[in-house]
């Protein structure tokens, strides 16, 4: 699969750094969810290997999301209301800022995440070490 076809949340996590990402191939996920291994999860003792857990929805999930825009300092704002009188086809447009950087998409979430994923270099995270 290539990274154009990894949903959005799962490019967030491998910018921040997870390993291994892929469809969970358990019975109950219907191949719909994605897993991986969180660098910031402490390693196993016994084998020295990470858990594989649930990537957080980081394009439609706040709480997940919230750690990242307090760590970067991260604003979006609403384009709409500027959109509003000019655009006849009116949809919602965010943008997302960390310093001089910048994203786009339909909602707040999918703004930050855009931006994320644009600009890997900036938002990769340390890996805790074992
Ligand atoms: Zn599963």
């Amino acid at each position: 699969m290539s990274t154009e076809e990894k949903p959005l949340h799962v490019q967030v996590a491998e910018v921040l750094g997870w390993k291994n990402c892929r469809v969970c191939d358990c019975q109950s996920c219907h191949g719909n969810d994605w897993v991986g291994e969180d660098p910031k999860s402490p390693v196993r003792a016994i084998g020295n290997q990470r858990l594989v857990e649930d990537i957080p929805l980081y394009d439609r999930d706040w709480a997940a999301t919230g750690p990242l825009i307090e760590k970067y300092n991260i604003t979006s704002v609403c384009l709409s209301k500027y959109l509003w009188d000019t655009v006849s086809d009116f949809r919602p447009s965010w943008i997302a800022r960390a310093d001089s950087l910048s994203g786009h998409g339909s909602s707040p979430l999918i703004a930050i995440c855009n931006l994320i994923v644009a600009n890997p270099e900036r938002f990769r995270e340390e890996a805790l070490n074992a």
